[in-house]
């Protein structure tokens, strides 16, 4: 008995002699949507043990490192290679346009110059309406986490997801994780965050493929199409890859109110 007891007493010393670094951190804005409602929106006092990088450190309370644009550690900003000493004061931000932070290192990779995408496999929904408005969007419904991340180092494209994992790898540059469920607000969040009202096209590409839809003439196609709309529309589209045809019609009304509250939106 006497020996267990000795034991233990070391072991609980050993651990009470361990130093905790202790560091206040605050993440801004949209960031806190990844935090638990106790911390949101405040500073709070964080306790760890081992040495680690501002990296690794916040992406362990659940911030995904492609959502960070400026770390300011004792208010100069640093990259995320840091390494937290005892006492650091932490501000976490993500891109905040009006900030003024000319001389602040930012994190981010510059943006994609032409926005191109890759979506996980819940996002079907959204993979249409986003190629609806004229969006390059790769999707199937069976990219695994290895494929997704592949597609976006070498073809550019920037991973939307629901699983905030996948961000986090290393080799992630450029994502987004959709915060809601409603593919229309969906939508409207990937508009917002890579700043594309402007670059809207409806009808441009095809829901199904992907491609770039070709304007038709009706004289070279007037044997495919029903005798109602041949009557009702001159206007036509056709994939390149599908062949399917398009026209303003069936879904056209249902898709612009759509496209205008999309286009309503504040950004
Ligand atoms: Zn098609």
């Amino acid at each position: 008995m006497r020996n267990i007891y000795i034991i233990n007493k070391t072991y609980f010393s050993g651990l009470n002699k361990m130093h905790k670094n202790k560091i206040h951190i605050r993440f801004y804005e949209e960031l806190n949507d990844f935090i638990p409602k106790v911390n949101k929106k405040k500073r709070f006092l964080h306790q760890f043990i081992d040495r680690t990088s501002v990296k690794d450190l916040i992406e362990s309370l659940g911030v995904p490192h492609t959502e960070v644009d400026l770390i300011l550690v004792n208010s100069k900003s640093v990259d995320f290679n840091y390494i937290i000493n005892d006492g650091d004061d932490i501000s976490v931000y993500p891109v905040f346009e009006s900030l003024d932070i000319s001389d602040a290192q930012h994190l981010r990779p510059k943006p994609l110059r032409k926005p191109k995408f890759v979506a996980d496999v819940q996002l079907g929904r959204l993979t249409k309406y986003l190629r609806m408005i004229g969006f390059d969007v790769l999707y199937k419904n069976n990219f695994n986490d290895d494929e997704i991340v592949w597609i976006s180092l070498n073809d550019k494209r920037a991973i939307l997801t629901k699983d905030r994992g996948i961000l986090k790898r290393n080799d992630v540059t450029h994502g987004y994780w959709l915060r809601s469920t409603k593919v229309k607000e969906q939508a409207i969040e990937v508009l917002k965050r890579f700043d594309l009202k402007n670059q809207i096209k409806e009808f441009s590409r095809c829901m199904e493929c992907n491609q770039l839809l070709q304007n038709v003439s009706k004289e070279k196609i007037i044997n495919e199409l029903p005798t109602k709309v041949a009557y009702l529309h001159n206007e036509f589209y056709r994939c390149p890859s599908c062949k399917k045809l398009f026209w303003k019609g069936t879904h056209y009304h249902n898709m612009l109110s759509f496209i205008q509250s999309v286009k309503n939106f504040e950004f």
